[in-house]
């Protein structure tokens, strides 16, 4: 009879959060499959096991997986773990997950901590839908086109961020979704854990005057509802409405265009004739 794949959570800091159920099970696998052998045996060590780990990690997943998967169909039962969290969410495990269930075997998650359901949790935003979007690209062009695709997304969007990327995100942030609240947690479970929460900008600013690392999730206010009017005021506008909030004009007119499902450049070319049409400001008083 094959083996079980179970899929446990490990702590995200405070190692008081794994669970009484994980303990267990990591106790009665045959091996424990992690993507650092050295910080797992470290919590094995910690809750009295001497189960053995194997490496499972992004540079040998596709060889590894296929090992496990026929360890698991001779019998031997398995249990996934990464660094720290829940594997498989912007860790490794995907694939293994994914070759165990189509070869048969049973896949059982024991569930614990997560930084992004943690972060989500105590975040004072609305968490009734939200959408994870994991790490953005780490090049300033490809996060700035991410973050303009999410711009619209109405549900609460989760990010994780690299701690010397944190001050460039929030700033593409800002200029791509305008001012909107967010919560930024920080060390969530260890001791100089935080939660700043505020307009973007004002977070931001926050973060920049405090130079102190850590590991950090990014939770923001999802898009409101566009309301009738701003869809069928003029198009210049809507473009000056955004613009008053802080939004730049490019991503202004990104907006537009993807609110009316208008090319961009029909939308430039709406506001430039317009411009071209009306009297100035000074002109008008
Ligand atoms: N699988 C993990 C989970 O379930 O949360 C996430 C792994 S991902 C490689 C690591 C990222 O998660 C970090 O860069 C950070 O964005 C976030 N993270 C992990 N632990 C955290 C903590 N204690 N406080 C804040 N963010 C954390």
């Amino acid at each position: 009879m094959s083996g079980t794949l179970y899929v446990v959570a490990t702590p995200i800091g405070n190692l008081e959060d794994v669970t009484l159920r994980a303990v267990r099970v990591l106790g009665e696998v045959t091996v424990v499959a992690c993507e650092d052998t050295r910080r797992t045996r470290a919590l094995l060590t910690h809750l009295g096991l001497s189960t053995p780990a194997v490496s499972y990690h992004e540079h040998n997943e596709t060889a590894r997986a296929a090992q496990l998967v026929s360890r698991l169909l001779d019998g031997d039962s398995v249990a996934l773990v990464s660094d720290a969290g829940t594997p498989c969410i912007s860790d490794p495990g995907y694939r293994l997950v994914r070759e165990a269930a189509a070869a048969g075997i049973d896949v059982v998650p024991v569930p614990g901590a997560s930084a992004c359901i943690a972060a989500l949790s105590a975040s004072g935003l609305a968490t009734d839908a939200f959408l994870f979007a994991g790490f953005l690209p780490a090049k300033r062009g490809a996060r700035r086109a991410r973050l303009e695709e999410l711009a619209g997304v109405r549900e609460t969007v989760v990010f994780y961020e690299a701690p010397h990327r944190i001050g460039a995100m929030l700033e593409d942030l800002a200029e791509a979704f305008g001012p909107r609240e967010v919560a930024v947690a920080r060390e969530l479970t260890k001791v100089h854990e935080e939660t700043l929460r505020g307009t973007i900008a004002a977070v931001a600013a926050a973060l920049a005057a405090d130079r102190r690392r850590g590991e950090f999730v990014v939770v923001v206010e999802g898009a409101k509802a566009p309301d009738r009017k701003a869809e069928t005021m003029p198009i210049r506008d809507r473009v000056a409405e955004l613009e008053a909030e802080g939004v730049s004009r490019m991503d202004a007119v990104k907006r537009v265009a993807k609110e009316r499902g208008l090319p961009k450049r029909e939308v430039y070319r709406e506001i430039v004739d317009d411009e071209n049409r009306s009297p100035s400001r000074a002109e008008r008083g």
